[in-house]
This record gives C-alpha cells, sequence and structure tokens, in this order.
C-alpha cells in the first residue's frame, strides 16, 4: 500500500522537482515505504541553499526523508529500517544514478536520496 507524502512545514520545491526523473524518487520511496507512522512519508528537505560545493539539493535533485516515524523500537532498529527501505528503493530504479545514504547523527537522522546525472 502507498503511503500519502507530506512535507514538513518549510520545505521548498522548485518546479525542477516535478521534472519525471527526480519526482520519480518521491514515487518509488512511497511505493516501498513500510511501517510508517500513520502511512505518512514525510520529505524533510527539498531546495536549499548550498551547504557545501556539490549539494544536489540546490540543484533540485534530492530529497531527504524522515525516519524517526518508522515504528520500531529503538533508534537501532529505525536505523537499520531505513537501510532496508533503501535496499528496496534501489531495487526499484535499477539505476546507479539514484543514491541514497542514511546519515545525521540522533534525532536528526534520515535518508538522504539524489538523482546524481554524472
Ligand atoms: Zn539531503
Amino acid at each position: 500500500m502507498a503511503v500519502e507524502i507530506e512535507f514538513k512545514t518549510g520545505v521548498k520545491l522548485r518546479s525542477a522537482h516535478g521534472l519525471p526523473h527526480v519526482w520519480r524518487m518521491l514515487e518509488v520511496a512511497a511505493e516501498t515505504a513500510e511501517n510508517l507512522a500513520n502511512d505518512t512519508m514525510v520529505v524533510t528537505e527539498g531546495y536549499r541553499d548550498a551547504r557545501h560545493p556539490d549539494d544536489a539539493h540546490t540543484w533540485c535533485l534530492a530529497f531527504d526523508l524522515r525516519i524517526h516515524n518508522i515504528q520500531l523500537e529503538g533508534s537501532l532498529a529505525r536505523y537499520n529500517a531505513a537501510w532496508a527501505w533503501v535496499k528496496r528503493m534501489r531495487a526499484v530504479h535499477q539505476d546507479p544514478r539514484y543514491q541514497f545514504v542514511v546519515h545525521g547523527e540522533g534525532a536528526n537522522a534520515h535518508i538522504h536520496m539524489e538523482f546524481d546525472p554524472r
């Protein structure tokens, strides 16, 4: 069952996020999500000013996904579930240009996903 997609307050999108190869990241994430509270996937970052010279968020090629709403007990279980979610997304995309990482400390831990055509 696909989940609803919610954008955290303050998340900025630009029209380029609607390009099919970019929006596809959200479709696949929603199709492969499991155990999310309220069956809702929360996007916590879209566009932002560059934090480093290679920031895919600034190119409208990246999204961050909340993982602390995965309904499992303990941050390690949620972290492991996040990587399992990444594996499911990779299996659907079958395309190494779609890249994922689970990173950030504590409550800031999240999935970063981007389309890197290089
Ligand atoms: Zn990110």
